[in-house]
């Protein structure tokens, strides 16, 4: 048995110890963290846990997978409790049996370890003079002070090996062994000031911000995709204005030749986590900041349950894959996301709205830019201020979607070349042939949502094309040749245009006729509708399903 779960209700280690046993285990080693009533000189309340529990679960059903592979025991379990704790209550447990001692106390100890370093888990300490703060020092790489007493208590297993009848002989706790263990990566740095308290007020004597724009901010949620050269100036200026919940996802470690672009770091700190490290810094910078470090690389597993979680997404990396998938998923989500990408000298910024129905980088690139297409800064090269301007350019974007302020990059895209300091502004239009404004549109009208371009219901369904025709329906399959060659259009009457060309090329179609658009699956026919609506063709309408669904519906 290997199992990790939260919970909310205090943990009962004697239930939990129970399902550990095991005749053939001669040893039982367990650990609990408790709540204490100080941390670095403060009087504590009272804690409260939060976890992502998507991705923690994930990561802790690793960790345990791992123990039981590297030390060879037979059970393993941890319990996190989440929500709010008092004093003295007991916050993890951790238990471990194995055949031998040895192997459940490096096992245990392995997992307590692991889980606070690598478990999305965030705490918020409530302090006697009445403020609060979150501190998240359990996932630091670095041991150090004490943040949590661990008491450990290990009962010796009896000293025939794999004694079938062997049982967990558990000695009294031993008050005095007391071991400490815990991380306050950065706290040893920037040592907490209770005194001094974050101050906006100069961006507040702004009349666009004052508290109302405070407070908006205070309530913002903010993800920001890469810790490097674009996102040290993003966290900063973030973390400065007071965003009250920052996200910073990065997988990589400190390398030194990052350095001579992101200013967040120093030389001491190479080779641990960008993102637990940029997290301390920011918590040092602005305690009243809510930030969030995920150490792992953002994939299609993960990427929507990250989104979800935020307001508005900015997007620092450096990979062209990952900035694709992220439009898809912001533009999927409706959540605003600010791009950027530098190259040498020169860069470039991009604002998608896809709550405004605004160009997305699909729209800019419907062919996905391969990785290795453009050199990244690691193979072309970059001058450290390049990204430091690229990245307060994004900074202040986002801060002015947050305040609502004029001024605002709309369909444009901005280049600057920071060699010459020349700008251009290219304008940009969302292409009703990008396949993920298509696919937002289409979940769209399968939730009922009222599309923004058209209030009808653009989508029809026909058991055939012949069923269409005799209905009035001018039929426009507009597929591409090469789809038409594999699966011809089931109709003999049915026009050819495919989508470019009707929507680009010199097609003049009747603004009054019936038209019904046909492709594979009912997506670009339903994008293609919708711009022809929005032109003033009040009659045309898209096959739901498109030509799969005719193929299905003939078969039954
Ligand atoms: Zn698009």
């Amino acid at each position: 048995m290997n199992t990790f779960r939260f919970s909310h209700e205090p943990i009962d280690a004697a239930a939990l110890r129970d399902t550990l046993a095991d005749p053939a285990c001669g040893g039982y080693t367990s650990f609990e963290g408790w709540v204490r009533n100080h941390n670095e000189g403060r009087q504590v309340s009272r804690l409260e846990y939060e976890a992502f529990e998507p991705l923690a679960m994930k990561e802790a059903e690793r960790i345990m997978a791992e123990a039981v592979q590297r030390f060879g025991i037979e059970h393993a379990a941890c319990v996190h409790r989440i929500g709010s704790l008092a004093i003295g209550d007991m916050a993890v447990w951790v238990g471990a049996s194995a055949r031998h001692r040895h192997e459940a106390f490096l096992a245990c100890r392995y997992i307590i370890d692991e889980v606070k370093h690598r478990v999305p888990i965030w705490k918020k300490e409530h302090y006697e003079s009445g403020d609060s703060g979150w501190v998240n020092c359990e996932r630091c790489a670095a041991p150090s002070a004490n943040t949590e007493v661990a008491h450990t208590h290990g009962d010796a297993s009896h000293a025939g090996h794999g004694h079938a009848t062997s049982s967990h002989d558990h000695e009294p706790r031993d008050q005095g062994a007391h071991s400490h263990v815990g991380h306050d990566h950065g706290a040893h740095i920037y040592k907490h000031v209770p005194t001094v308290v974050p101050d906006y007020s100069r961006q507040m004597a702004l009349k666009e911000v004052g508290p109302t724009g405070q407070a908006k901010l205070r309530s913002s949620r903010v993800l920001v995709i890469g810790c490097g050269g674009l996102g040290v100036p993003v966290l900063t200026y973030l973390a400065g204005a007071g965003v009250g919940r920052i996200g910073l996802v990065d997988g990589d470690r400190l390398e030194p030749s990052n350095l001579h672009r992101q200013t967040l770091y120093a030389l001491a700190d190479v080779g641990e986590q960008k993102a637990v490290l940029a997290a301390a810094r920011l918590r040092a910078l602005n305690p009243d900041v809510d930030a969030r470090a995920f150490t792992l690389h953002l994939d299609a597993d993960n990427a929507a349950d990250l989104v979800s979680q935020y307001d508005l997404v900015i997007d620092c990396t450096d990979n062209f894959s990952t900035k694709f998938l992220l439009n898809d998923v912001c533009v999927q989500l409706r959540k605003p996301v600010i791009f950027s990408s530098v190259y040498q000298y020169e860069g470039q910024l991009q604002v998608v709205r896809p709550e405004h129905d605004s160009a997305c980088l699909r729209c800019v690139w419907p062919e996905a830019t391969r990785d290795g297409l453009v050199g990244n800064c690691s193979e072309a090269g970059v001058l450290g201020p390049v990204p430091g301007v690229f990245g307060s350019l994004q900074a202040l974007e986002a801060l002015k979607v947050l305040l609502d302020l004029p001024g605002q990059l709309g369909d444009e895209l901005l280049v600057l070349d920071l060699l010459t300091l020349s700008t251009s502004r290219v304008h940009i239009r969302r292409a009703a042939s990008c396949p993920d404004h298509a696919r937002s549109r289409a979940s769209d009208a399968q939730r009922g949502v009222a599309g923004t371009g058209a209030d009808v219901d653009l989508e029809v369904q026909f058991d055939s094309l012949d069923d269409a025709e005799a209905q009035g329906f001018d039929v426009i399959d507009i597929r591409e040749a090469r789809e038409l060659d594999e699966v011809p259009t089931p109709s003999g009457t049915a026009r050819h245009i495919p989508m470019a060309e009707l929507l680009h090329g010199a097609i003049s179609l009747a603004p009054t006729g019936k038209y019904l658009l046909v492709c594979a699956s009912g997506h670009r026919s339903l994008a293609a509708a919708e711009e022809l609506h929005s032109r003033g063709f009040g009659h045309v309408r898209s096959l739901r399903g498109g030509v799969a669904e005719l193929g299905r519906r003939s078969l039954i």
